[in-house]
């Protein structure tokens, strides 16, 4: 029998090979990064024994109670709340927009109702359905606000001129008009004690899985698979065929400061004359660890160029119209599925990824129980 093969060591394939070999089957799991985990991974820095998430800040929240149990069992989760600051360059404010940020950013002392009914007198009024991301943001906040974190701050991360982008992609960020200052609504938050790639490790740890690593995906290697499951790029599967979709890419530069440097995990640089989005100080994502001395990455964005790698799938109305070449591609395979956020070029949370594979695992398993057509994504 040949085996199945998955292709990425992320949460989408460690997952989905989980399911699949705890329900009896061989799996074979390759991935061309040295390291499990995909970009979730967490490591342990050398010079500071700070515990470093990789490729970026990644804190787990959910409201998905199957996911949060499915992912206690593979590792010691702690509490954690995570509390972004912006630096707008004429002060440090709380983020998402709270009263907290409300109040310092315009000098009040507003009680929640004075502060909704001030903002809403900020709000454009005029804009009806909003047609991009700045009229989301002027009819949600007003202009001062929109100006001082989200404007300048946007075109740094995308690229482009807010007016390019979705509304939808606005619609994630709260307005609150209270002093919760938790970056996040759902109602589980959490981290791994001993990192991501710690749990990712024991969701591989099954005699029926065998982990590849240094192993980038070939078309040959279908051949030896009974089905092949792919979280790599939908448009490098295909080799580019239908062109290619577009994404942003990130990168950090690295420092070690003694003591604290910023105070926080995540503190945002709203400015353009700023060149990095964001500033990271990664033993602040485990406060529960002592270090004397501190790792810090500043994190930049750009487009992705040939041999960069993509990180957010930017889905502009271009973007669109090569993605549904593909879908109609995929639509037509018989021994792929594609998963998670580059198989299915989508901006997808872990939480949501994993909710996935474990949907895909159980459609893939009940159609081949039944011989019907295997699904080539998840069910959405
Ligand atoms: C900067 C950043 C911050 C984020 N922060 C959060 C957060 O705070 N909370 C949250 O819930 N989510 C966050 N996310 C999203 C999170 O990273 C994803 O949900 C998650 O990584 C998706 O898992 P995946 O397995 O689908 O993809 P990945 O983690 O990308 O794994 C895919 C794997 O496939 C491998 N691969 C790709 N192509 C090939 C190939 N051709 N051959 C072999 N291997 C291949 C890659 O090397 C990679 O290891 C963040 C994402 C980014 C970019």
């Amino acid at each position: 029998m040949k085996p199945l093969l998955v292709v990425g060591a992320g949460f989408s394939g460690a997952v989905l090979a989980r399911e699949l070999a705890t329900a009896g089957h061989a799996v074979q799991v390759i991935d061309s990064r040295d390291h499990i985990g995909g970009n979730c991974h967490t490591q342990r820095d050398g010079a500071t024994g700070v515990l470093v998430h990789t490729y970026g800040p990644h804190i787990f929240h959910t409201a998905n109670a199957e996911v949060q149990a499915y992912v206690q069992r593979f590792g010691e989760w702690m509490p954690f709340v995570n509390r972004v600051k912006a630096d707008t360059g004429s002060g440090v404010f709380s983020l998402p927009v709270n009263l907290h940020t409300i109040n310092q950013f315009f000098g009040k002392t507003f009680t929640p109702a004075e502060a909704r009914a001030f903002i809403s007198a900020q709000a454009d009024a005029s804009i009806g359905e909003p047609a991009n991301f700045e009229e989301q943001a002027l009819k949600f906040v007003g202009r001062d606000l929109y100006e001082a974190f989200f404007r300048d701050y946007t075109f740094k991360q995308w690229g482009c001129d807010p007016r390019e982008l979705p509304a939808s992609l606005l619609r994630r960020l709260p307005l609150r008009f209270d002093y919760n200052d938790n970056y996040y609504d759902s109602p589980w938050q959490a981290l791994p004690r001993e990192g991501y790639t710690a749990v990712v490790a024991r969701i591989l740890e099954h005699p029926g899985i065998r982990v590849q690593l240094s192993t980038p995906w070939e078309p040959a290697l279908r051949r030896d698979a009974a089905h092949v499951f792919f979280s790599g790029a939908l448009d490098q599967f295909y080799g580019f065929s239908e062109g290619r979709l577009g994404y942003r890419t990130v990168w950090w530069e690295r420092e070690v400061h003694e003591g604290d440097h910023q105070g926080g995990a995540v503190i945002n640089h709203t400015r353009l004359n700023v060149p990095w989005t964001r500033v990271l100080e990664h033993k602040h994502f485990a406060p529960w660890e002592t270090h004397a001395r501190s790792l810090v990455t500043r994190e930049y964005s750009r487009e992705t160029a040939v041999h960069d790698t993509p990180y957010y799938p930017k889905r502009l109305a271009a973007d669109h119209l090569v993605l549904q070449r593909y879908l109609a591609l995929a639509g037509q395979e018989s021994g792929v599925s594609f998963m998670g956020r580059l198989g299915t070029y989508r901006y997808l949370d872990m939480d949501r990824v994993i909710a996935e594979a474990l949907a895909l695992a159980r459609s893939w398993l009940a159609a081949r129980a039944d011989r019907k057509p295997l699904p080539v994504f998840p069910a959405p």
